[in-house]
């Protein structure tokens, strides 16, 4: 099965980030470290993978 992958920026320090869109995860929020700054990004994957997917804003 193809699984395809998103780019987005990284909420902290802005720097470009790919999350990988996991069939059983669309329409699932996930938790991805940013591969620059480490810091955990959380990440609304959207129902369909050719959709955009949406950072969650941080609530702190
Ligand atoms: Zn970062």
């Amino acid at each position: 099965m193809l699984t395809e992958s998103q780019s987005f920026s990284c909420p902290w320090c802005g720097e470009p980030n790919w999350v990988e869109l996991e069939p059983g995860d669309l329409g699932q929020t996930v938790i991805q470290d940013c591969a620059v700054c480490c810091r955990a990004i959380e990440i609304f994957l959207p129902d369909e993978p050719d959709q955009p997917v949406r950072i969650v804003a941080d609530q702190d």
